[in-house]
């Protein structure tokens, strides 16, 4: 097990993160051959972490604390149950919204165990960012071998307002995995693993936009005033971490905008993690309201800023 001093109070005090333990109530979600629902482990896993985390300073929701739904007589429908706990985790204004659950085999094998992180789909900021993070911790503490890291288009991530991730840690279809999500220490074992995660995640440091300027070409002298230019090559000087791998991948078929998708990333970050994009740091004032048309195409951009 890594050493939990990785998520000390120092990162991880005043920070606001909604538990979402799948299912319960009339839903059991996954079941193993012994009869171990999901619901039940997902619970246990959530209330573990919430101690840990509320040890250390952190405000935690937890989308339910025991066995039940949000089914009303109006509304008797999953989708009905899931809105109500997005509601709820919305309106608690968390920094991070985490799903906790356990996988089925879909073709009813008992052999098949797996550890999957997703992360909100089309979020590749700070989303990607704490699903990385968890992802890494569960896969070294746990030590199932086979293991992916997904973008998720489920409900519950797709209406989350802040970043979010969903774990699907293990298969409780598999036996040898329901036999040990039965013990309390395995629960907290996977909670632990859940705590290291998120306290890597709220260590990274905020990346900040040192300078955002526009120019007629490449290189050339900046000009703020960006209606002017009819195609503006768009670059940020961004200090902190971000996805690299993200601004490559633009780079590579839209390579004058790749710099705007990083700013677009590092101003999510910032405002989600409460600093003030462009503070102090950032010389061009226009940044700001630039946000507006972050990622859109050249000609969108001066639509909008006329
Ligand atoms: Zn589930």
């Amino acid at each position: 097990m890594d050493d939990l001093s990785a998520a000390d109070s120092s990162v991880l005090s005043g920070k606001r993160v909604v538990l979402d333990p799948g299912h319960g109530g009339l839903f059991r979600g996954a079941l193993g051959v012994k009869g171990l629902t999901e619901a039940e482990v997902n619970l246990g896993v959530a209330l573990f972490l919430r101690g840990l985390l509320e040890s250390r300073g952190v405000q935690v929701l937890m989308t339910r604390t025991d066995d039940r739904d949000y089914l009303t007589p109006a509304d008797s429908t999953l989708r009905g149950d899931l809105t109500e706990r997005m509601r709820r985790a919305n309106a608690f204004r968390p920094d991070l919204f985490l799903s906790i659950h356990h996988n089925a085999d879909a073709r009813g094998a008992h052999d098949v165990n797996e550890t999957q992180t997703y992360y909100k789909l089309g979020d590749q900021g700070p989303s990607l960012d704490a699903a990385q993070d968890v992802h890494r911790s569960l896969v070294r503490n746990l030590g199932i071998e086979t293991q992916r890291l997904l973008p998720g288009n489920y409900f519950v991530l797709r209406n989350s307002a802040p970043p979010g991730i969903l774990t699907e840690a293990s298969y409780i279809t598999d036996p040898d995995v329901e036999a040990r999500l039965a013990l309390a220490a395995k629960e907290r074992l996977e909670a632990e693993a859940l705590l290291i995660g998120l306290g890597h995640f709220f260590a990274r440091r905020v990346p900040v936009v040192e300078s955002f300027v526009a120019s007629r070409a490449r290189g050339g002298p900046a000009d703020t005033i960006f209606d002017e230019i009819p195609a503006p090559f768009l670059a940020a000087r961004i200090a902190g971490a971000f996805t690299t791998g993200l601004a490559s991948g633009i780079a590579s078929t839209i390579p004058d905008h790749a710099p705007l998708v990083a700013v677009r990333t590092a101003l999510r970050r910032s405002m989600v993690r409460g600093a003030a994009p462009c503070a102090a740091a950032c010389p061009v004032t226009r940044a700001a309201s630039a946000t507006v048309a972050l990622g859109a195409a050249p000609d969108a951009d001066r639509g909008q800023k006329r």
